[in-house]
């Protein structure tokens, strides 16, 4: 019996609750328990927490930074935080399209620039990363979701013939704005972002969130329930910028890899996962909804068989969670900190626009982006 075996080394079987049938380990796999320290899943809490205070702030910031343009100078006065355009991500892929296509770097909110930059670099190195390590929304549903668990004593998944057609949402958002992205020259992009509406385009998100209507109360009160009990509700159905994410995220060098041999079919990776995926069937994760959280490395109790690793490296050195956190970091402040070394970071405008601009917020017309196609 076991009881003889090396203290790493167990009978698969005798991991008890976690295997439903001892039918399921056909083979009799051996559990060599792996012996690492897995510190991956408190890096990326301390990530997520460091990423939504600096948001916060930066929301507080920017309230004040309002609240003194609408009452004229009334109250201190507080700069514009330029980090609010992350917020923007429509008008980052529209900078992003217009510095691809112009050839310059946008002169007005060029930080939705940088930071779509940022965030679609860190997906695209590091599978959907941008979701699972820094979005603030998506933290926030990860809190949800864990808080239904506690609540609940469980999380919900939505059947198979619902949950399939309700995925395909977020992209269906997504390329209605990349067909009305891809109809604009880059000249008609610099006279959206110049005109009044777009120089104010997020006081008017924040005046969105600051005097909800009825049903706007109503459907956040909806997408609340939901992501207490569904896990990432909002990221998995119905976040476009999500969807883009994870499609960049597509040819990601990067990739959960399952080492069969080690493998004790246990199935607690694919349990552990947010994004619902089959991690305990298949050998490599290529879902666009993969987003590197690492939680499937983080349970799994056999010794190698479950690591993030780069594309044809299968059983070599893995990537380890400080080593994603140390990645997206130098993406986000590397490109962050060029921008504001080289004065392309704030948007230099007279106090006086934003002072006659902010008031009025709401009343601005859309400068109709039919009018300015080529
Ligand atoms: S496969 Fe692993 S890394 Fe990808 S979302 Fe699921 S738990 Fe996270
Ligand atoms: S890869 Fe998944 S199924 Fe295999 S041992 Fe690890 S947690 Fe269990």
């Amino acid at each position: 019996m076991a009881a003889q075996a090396p203290p790493t080394v167990e009978v698969a079987l005798s991991e008890g609750k976690s295997v439903a049938s001892p039918m399921r380990h056909s083979a009799r796999k051996k559990l060599i328990r792996r012996e690492d320290h897995d510190g991956s899943q408190r890096i990326r809490f301390a990530v997520q927490a460091a990423f939504l205070a600096l948001n916060l702030w930066i929301g507080l910031q920017f309230y004040l930074f309002v609240r003194w343009a609408e009452t004229g100078g009334q109250t201190a006065a507080v700069s514009r935080p330029s980090g609010v355009e992350g917020w923007l991500p429509i008008e980052g892929l529209m900078q992003f399209k217009y510095t691809l296509w112009s050839g310059q770097l946008p002169g007005l909110h060029p930080a939705a620039f940088f930071l779509f930059t940022a965030f679609a670099l860190s997906s695209l190195l590091f599978r959907k990363s941008f979701c699972g390590w820094l979005c603030p929304v998506g933290t926030v549903s990860e809190y949800l979701w864990k808080l239904g668990r506690r609540l609940f004593g469980r999380n919900f998944s939505l059947p198979a013939w619902l949950d399939l057609p309700l995925r395909s949402l977020k992209y269906l958002l997504l390329s209605f704005f990349v067909y009305a992205i891809s109809t604009m020259s880059a000249a008609a992009i610099a006279h959206f972002v110049a005109s009044p509406y777009g120089l104010v385009v997020d006081v008017r998100m924040l005046n969105f969130f600051r005097f909800m209507g009825t049903a706007t109360v109503l459907v956040l009160g909806i997408l609340g329930v939901a992501s207490l009990l569904v896990r990432n509700f909002w990221c998995r159905y119905l976040c476009p910028y999500g969807a883009l994410m994870g499609l960049i995220s597509l040819f990601s060098p990067l990739r959960i890899v399952r080492q069969k041999g080690a493998c004790i079919d246990c199935a607690k990776c694919a349990k552990a996962c947010p994004s619902a995926l089959p991690v305990d069937k298949l050998v490599q994760i290529r879902s666009a909804e993969c987003i590197g959280c690492l939680e499937c490395v983080a349970v799994c109790p056999a010794k190698d068989a479950l690591a993030l690793q780069w594309m044809g490296s299968a059983g070599k050195r893995p990537v380890r969670g400080w080593q994603v956190a140390a990645g997206v970091g130098l993406i986000f402040f590397g490109l962050v900190g060029y921008a504001k070394l080289t004065n392309h970071w704030q948007t230099p405008l007279p106090q006086q626009v934003y002072l006659r601009l902010v008031p009025t917020a709401n009343e601005q017309q859309h400068p109709m982006i039919g009018e300015h196609r080529e």
